[in-house]
């Protein structure tokens, strides 16, 4: 395995499937898999979730919702997905322990950074929700932060893309994907791999960042087998 320790970010909006809202329970079966084939390889892990299959705060502030408000509705939204992923995991016999940013016993434990390491460091799988607690982040930057403070070796980044390419693929059929880039080259070429909040983060904490497609069953073990799918951020 190339990495040992993950912090394993994954969708709000991946979460949805085909429904266009809300959480699919294929798809939520599927990622329990595909976690607990790795985590019985060994590998330790942390996991944040999004929530924009529920709630986004800047898109509920063009709808006039207040913004500090609607960003602790996506906020409880995480927690929703989280709670979702624990049972999930647990009903394939995985221990997930969820950990939140906002305190809300006995929904989850509060987070902090040697509660997390202690239950990655017993074997069990770490849901960290509620992103960074804060309104004005990302679940992106929330993965920034927890990946640096659980000492992730790799942020791997599950999206609905296979990685990051010179334009958008969707737009673009000339568009080439990098099986590596670093963070400078990112940077000058104007690549949106995530907010950059979330991106300054890594960068200056060394925190490689693997994009790679979740939805597409058995990448997740493909990627830290180091097979060629995805694409590596690195400093
Ligand atoms: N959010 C927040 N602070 C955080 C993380 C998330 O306020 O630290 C809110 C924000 O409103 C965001 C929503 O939670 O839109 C859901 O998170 P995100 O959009 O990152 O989820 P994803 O796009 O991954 O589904």
């Amino acid at each position: 395995m190339q990495f040992k320790r993950i912090l394993l970010k994954l969708s709000g909006e991946s979460l949805m499937g085909e429904q266009g809202y809300g959480i699919d329970a294929n798809r939520l079966n599927d990622y329990a898999e595909q976690i607990t084939e790795i985590h019985q390889m060994g590998i330790e892990m942390g996991i944040v979730i999004g929530g924009g299959n529920i709630f986004r705060g800047l898109s509920g502030a063009s709808k006039g919702f207040d913004r500090y408000k609607g960003d602790q509705m996506g906020m409880l939204a995480t927690v929703i997905n989280a709670l979702a992923l624990a049972s999930a995991l647990n009903a394939k016999g995985t221990k997930a322990r969820v950990l939140t940013a906002i305190r809300m016993e006995p929904v989850g434990e509060f987070y902090t950074k040697p509660k997390a390491i202690e239950a990655i460091e017993n074997g069990e799988v770490v849901i960290l929700a509620g992103g960074t607690g804060n309104p004005y982040f990302t679940t992106d930057t929330g993965s920034s932060l927890r990946g640096i403070e659980i000492e992730a070796d790799v942020f791997l980044k599950g999206t609905r893309v296979d990685g990051v390419y010179t334009a958008d693929p969707e737009k673009d059929p000339n568009a080439v994907k990098f099986d590596t880039i670093s963070f400078d080259e990112v940077y000058n070429r104007g690549l949106k791999i995530m907010d950059l909040t979330a991106t300054a983060m890594c960068m200056e904490n060394k925190l490689p960042v693997m994009v790679f497609n979740m939805d597409v069953k058995g990448n997740l073990k493909k990627v830290l087998s180091g097979e060629k799918i995805g694409t590596l951020v690195h400093p």
